[in-house]
């Protein structure tokens, strides 16, 4: 498996819009309370937890439904 090819995409589809992963089914869906602050620290919150998901998922325990890719 070669986890290091792969890479965040921005997904637009019909029913989702967002980050996920271009090998398997991850996708970023921010949780939580958003951290009060200013849009600059808001959005420097979503991409370090973004980033943080992404690094530490596993490609193997998100396996696509189908073959198609994004
Ligand atoms: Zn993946």
């Amino acid at each position: 498996m070669e986890a290091m090819r792969r890479k965040m995409v921005w997904v637009k589809k019909q029913d989702f819009q967002g980050w996920a992963c271009s090998e398997c089914a991850w996708a970023f869906n921010p949780i939580g309370p958003l951290v009060a602050g200013s849009i600059e620290e808001m959005k420097t919150h979503y991409e370090q937890q973004r980033d943080e998901e992404f690094k530490s998922h596993l490609c193997a325990e998100h396996p696509r439904a189908t073959k198609n890719p994004l």
